[in-house]
């Protein structure tokens, strides 16, 4: 551990400015103590590197499941004043609003299991994966264009989703003022055909069980729609595609071009390339950056779409008959302008999730009515074999921008979980502990064993102790496909 590094709290650390040459302000990771230990080096680096950013509040964050990352770490949490500070790609990630949504079923374990195989074979013929993949659904340019600025309000449109969808998607499934004139053609090319889509590794869709024994909240579970002892529910993770990480590497190469020479910024690391916010190129990716936040919407409107039309065929009955309704869907890969109360006073601020989702506590307006008691439902994976986590938002948040963490986080590098596992072998293991999984990738499948993660109870234990998210369900694998 770096020798200046404070410990401020059970679950705070606190490099000091002092840490590293230009830090504005000081970075805080939360962590147990287990977890600090484990964080990489690069972590402090990175979480120390964006403390230098201009216009950075309050803290440099990086949240219990930090790792590695493009510039900003993993689960790092950076909010900047709209007027003095910067925007950086760096901090929102290469696939824009990558997230998760979980989606409720009136099924048991017990109806599910004998159908389970049908199940994950047909989401796997029905929802393509894979790096390069491409949807069942080809739109033309002038309709994705409609899309990259309307997000799930298009798939409404297009009879894709219901009203309700769209009241349980964070911000109602669009950010507005997307602009798609700010999008290359060469983005809108790579996101033509990939509606629908899951994409590769880290990205999943997997059928999960929540079990009595693992319900932590009955109140708050029975309020986000758990009511049946083993009740079987969908969670999914993907985002924007080859769209997102064109819009990503476009404007990290304007940024770089202008960022010196123009606007005399210097940053420590040249992945954290970045412009005012206010400028014009600053304004620009935000536009676009927004229309690949609605393109991820969007897709994972079409994927939930698919979803519904592959338990009606296995199951002969209309989806919403079988409960297939919408949980939430939360982002955690981008840059938001929000209001957060700063020494008392409301204050707007821009801030970057990088890996780190959004967390309303109780109260909070912007939720929709059914959620303003228990506080935003967050939706955190784990790994396909350990579980992944059900929490709901805390007033504690208040001190990281409302924000906690997105996933378990990596514990080593896709190259090191390669050579220590692998693929076929975890497949059949998995089968015999009632976990079915089909990819498309054996080898992308050993760079998410279980062992390449932390130990997600410990980062959600961490989370609520933290005061950020509130254990509500911890949810089980059945079946996943990966991508
Ligand atoms: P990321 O957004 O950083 O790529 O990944 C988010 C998190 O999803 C990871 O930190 C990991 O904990 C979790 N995750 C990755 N693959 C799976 C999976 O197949 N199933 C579940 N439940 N969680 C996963
Ligand atoms: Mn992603
Ligand atoms: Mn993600």
């Amino acid at each position: 551990l770096p020798k200046d590094l404070i410990r401020i709290s059970p679950t705070t650390w606190e490099l000091p400015v002092t840490f590293k040459k230009g830090m504005l302000v000081p970075a805080r990771i939360i962590a147990s103590e287990k977890l600090i230990n484990a964080m990489e080096d690069a972590v402090f680096e990175q979480a120390a590197n964006v403390a230098c950013l201009s216009g950075i509040t309050g803290y440099s964050y990086c949240m219990p499941d930090g790792h590695w990352g493009y510039g900003f770490p993993i689960g790092g949490l950076a909010a900047m004043d709209p007027e003095r500070g910067v925007i950086s790609p760096g901090g929102i990630g290469f696939d824009i609003n990558c997230g998760m949504r979980l989606v409720l079923t009136n099924l048991t374990e017990e109806e599910v299991r004998p159908r389970l195989h049908d199940l994950v074979n047909r989401l796997f013929s029905r929802i393509p994966t894979g790096v390069g993949c491409h949807g069942t659904l080809k739109v033309k340019e002038s309709e994705f264009r409609h899309i990259a600025e309307q997000g799930s309000r298009w798939c409404l449109k297009k009879g894709y989703a219901v009203a309700e969808d769209l009241e349980l998607t964070e911000e109602g499934g669009c950010f507005t003022g997307g602009d798609s004139a700010k999008v290359s053609n060469k983005a809108i090319e790579r996101g033509l055909e990939q509606l629908g889509t899951l994409g590769s590794g880290n990205h999943y869709c997997e059928i999960q069980v929540a079990r009595p024994e693992n319900v932590l909240d009955q109140k708050i579970a029975r309020s986000f729609g758990i009511t049946i002892p083993n009740q079987v529910v969908i969670m999914f993770h993907c985002g924007s595609r080859g769209f997102g990480h064109q819009i990503a590497t476009d404007y990290l190469q304007r940024f770089l071009k202008v960022m010196g020479p123009k606007y005399g910024l210097s940053v420590t690391d040249r992945e954290l390339a970045c412009a005012p916010f206010r400028s014009p190129e600053g304004q620009d990716y935000y536009a676009a950056m927004k229309c690949a936040v609605n393109m991820a919407f969007a897709n994972r409107q079409m994927i939930l779409h698919r979803i519904r039309e592959v338990f009606s065929d296995i199951f002969h009955r209309d989806p919403f008959d079988l409960g297939l309704r919408m949980l939430y869907d939360v982002a955690h890969n981008t840059a938001k302008l929000e209001r957060h109360l700063i020494d008392g006073a409301p204050r707007e601020l821009l801030v970057h999730r990088k890996g780190a989702t959004r967390s309303l506590g109780p109260g909070s307006p912007e939720l929709p009515a059914c959620y303003r008691e228990s506080g935003q439902p967050v939706i955190i994976g784990g790994s396909m074999e350990t579980g992944s986590y059900l929490l709901s938002g805390m007033t504690g948040s208040n001190a990281t921008f409302a924000t906690t963490a997105h996933g378990s986080g990596r514990t080593m590098s896709r190259h090191q979980a390669k050579k220590l596992f692998r693929g076929d072998r975890l497949q059949q293991q998995l089968e015999q502990r009632g976990i079915y999984i089909m990819t498309d990738s054996l080898g992308g499948l050993a760079e998410e064993a279980g062992g390449a993660y932390k130990d997600i109870d410990e980062v959600a234990a961490v989370t609520e102790l933290a005061g950020l998210s509130k254990r509500i369900v911890k949810l089980l694998p059945m079946g996943n496909i990966k991508g």
